[in-house]
């Protein structure tokens, strides 16, 4: 077996086991699987093994994969930081954008997504616990930012996303996830109809899967360790 697919394999496995001791059903939790600085080739592999959701974070490498992998019914996800004059590449070339932080960035994804093509299905970023990152909405605006995107055409909005700042204390964990939970379960009681939770990453998706992730966004535990020497600026 190849690196990729026995990776691959325990990534599910480990899903499966977390999902199981928080007594959930692990076909509620779907596997991003992460390939930011890995090349097409790769992404080929893991295909092959059956995986079907990759993510990217740098809007001109992305592109470059998805023209390279047009044969493949590759379900792809934006996960990285939006620069406004990025936004029509992400519009036209993803199914999923999770990093969604202004207002004014999902009315241009709203206005330049394709007609032809179903929605645009997008996550907010929400802050949390990092003070240090720039990305993500506060956690006092996203109830005004999730009801004002709600309204936008050509967009569904779907959930939440957050990356909480990096640190082995699963209780420290958890505790971040809670809180982005706790703000998903705020909205839905607004009247939005929310369905995804997206966190949980390779080194704590076993906290985010017990606060009742969704969607797991795995590279590293997959791919190995990223080489970040020839990645855009
Ligand atoms: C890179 C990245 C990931 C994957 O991180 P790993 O630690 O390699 O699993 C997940 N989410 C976001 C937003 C990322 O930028």
């Amino acid at each position: 077996m190849t690196t990729i697919a026995s990776n691959l394999q325990a990534v599910r496995a480990a899903i499966s086991a977390s999902a199981a001791s928080a007594g959930r059903n692990a076909d509620e939790i779907t596997l991003l699987a992460v390939s930011k600085t890995f090349p097409a080739g790769t992404i080929r592999e893991a295909f092959a093994e059956g995986q079907r959701c990759f993510a990217e974070s740098y809007v001109q490498e992305a592109i470059a994969k998805i023209s390279a992998l047009k044969d493949l019914a590759v379900e792809w996800h934006f996960i990285g930081p939006i620069q406004s004059n990025k936004t029509r590449p992400i519009a036209e070339n993803f199914a999923w954008v999770h990093s969604v932080d202004r207002l004014k960035t999902a009315e241009r994804l709203s206005l330049q997504r394709p007609e032809n093509l179903p929605p645009l299905q997008l996550c907010l970023q929400v802050n949390i616990s990092d003070e240090e990152s720039k990305s993500g909405v506060a956690p006092e605006e996203i109830g005004d930012l999730a009801e004002a995107v709600a309204k936008l055409p050509n967009l569904t909005l779907r959930g939440l996303m957050a990356v909480p700042a990096p640190g082995d204390d699963e209780s420290v964990q958890r505790a971040a996830f809670a809180e982005l939970r706790g703000l998903y379960e705020k909205i839905n009681r607004m009247g939005l109809h929310l369905d995804t939770l997206s966190m949980g990453m390779s080194d704590d998706f076993p906290a985010a899967i017990a606060e009742g992730s969704t969607m797991v966004r795995i590279g590293s535990a997959i791919f190995g360790r990223r080489n970040y020497h020839e990645r855009e600026a």
